[in-house]
């Protein structure tokens, strides 16, 4: 009989269940290229933060950070948000855009990227989910990316319908010429704008520009797929992995309202929007404004509430007082005699 205890996570695991293996006996190996290339990354990011604290010049480091967060709308609203979800349109002026932003971050080409994202949700939790978070923190924040994936993901990919980003010319320009573009705008122009604008060594803006912003933004992105699935409220749906988290959305640009994601992952907003930090939403609805953006998909409050009632785990603030469900003011354990007096006090 398998001994079964639960995580921190409120998983029920099983104990076979690690990074390096699933339930089904599966056994991951180390792609050692790929393991390698995240040492040097992780290894480089240290010595580059070290760098940009007490070596580079001032506009070398305020650089690195403005082009972590700049570029970061190319994923939040560009790769995910369009290319996976289709959560909205865009014109090509604002695909470009987002293309280029994407590009910047280094994280694949958008095509791959959305791929493995619709096999993320499709088949969340399961040995298909890539970046599986039943397999742990370490496998889903970074560990996904150096093992050998499980034989389910590598089998799901190929069911996924990607025609919508086949015939999506600024895409697929982006997966072809991915190796030239990445050197081009992850390497090149990072490192070497600083050295012509304001004379930074070669060896200072290298570790700074490329390797610790990069290291910084892709840290950034694991910590959707692992902190986001582990640690913090779930209003909408209690069964699943994902929580809304605000430290990881003031650092994703609005992207940890994950609990709601998963729920409503059409919506363009990845959250409701008034109680949400949400920088990624004010993007798209700025060039919704310049007509640049178009047909933003949004679940209503009615949708919303429903679903909140039906799955969430009570965190959820309902806007109408007198819904029975309502966790604070309204909330059925009030006793009927305070209910009675704060019924008087308001008439
Ligand atoms: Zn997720
Ligand atoms: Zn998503």
């Amino acid at each position: 009989m398998t001994a079964i205890n639960r995580n921190n996570h409120g998983f029920a695991k099983s104990k076979e269940i690690t990074t390096t293996r699933t339930e089904d006996g599966f056994v991951a190996k180390i792609r050692w290229p790929d393991f390698l290339v995240q040492i040097f990354i992780h290894g480089g990011c240290l010595y580059g933060f070290y760098l940009a604290l007490f070596e580079a010049r001032f506009y070398t480091s305020l650089f690195a950070f403005c082009t972590v967060y700049t570029s970061g709308f190319g994923i939040t609203a560009g790769a995910h948000r369009l290319w996976s979800h289709r959560a909205y349109k865009a014109s090509w002026q604002l695909r470009l855009l987002l293309i280029i932003l994407f590009t910047i971050t280094g994280q694949r080409d958008a095509y791959t990227w959305a791929l493995d994202h619709r096999v993320h949700h499709k088949y969340s939790e399961t040995n298909a989910d890539p970046h599986n978070a039943k397999r742990g923190f370490f496998f889903s924040h970074v560990g996904w990316l150096f093992l050998t994936p499980h034989p389910d993901v590598v089998a799901k990919r190929k069911t996924i319908d990607m025609s919508d980003l086949e015939s999506d010319s600024i895409v697929m320009w982006q997966k072809r010429l991915y190796p030239v573009l990445f050197a081009l705008f992850v390497i090149i122009l990072p490192v070497f704008m600083p050295v012509y604008l304001w004379n930074e060594t070669i060896w200072n803006s290298f570790w700074v520009n490329f390797n610790t912003r990069f290291c910084i933004t892709l840290n950034i992105a694991f910590f959707v797929n692992s902190v986001a699935h582990m640690w913090g409220q779930k209003p909408y749906d209690k069964y699943i992995s994902s929580v809304e988290n605000l430290a990881v959305s003031v650092a994703a640009l609005g992207e940890g309202w994950h609990n709601y994601h998963h729920v409503f992952p059409w919506d363009y907003k990845t959250g409701e929007l008034g109680n949400s930090y949400n920088p990624s939403t004010h993007f798209i609805d700025f060039f919704a404004r310049i007509g640049w953006a178009y047909e933003r998909k949004s679940a209503t409050g009615e949708m919303v509430a429903r679903r909140a009632k039906k799955s969430g785990d009570g965190s959820y603030v309902y806007e109408n007082e007198d819904d029975p469900n309502v966790w604070g003011y309204g909330d059925a354990d009030i006793p009927g005699d305070d209910m009675q007096e704060l019924q008087d006090m308001k008439d």
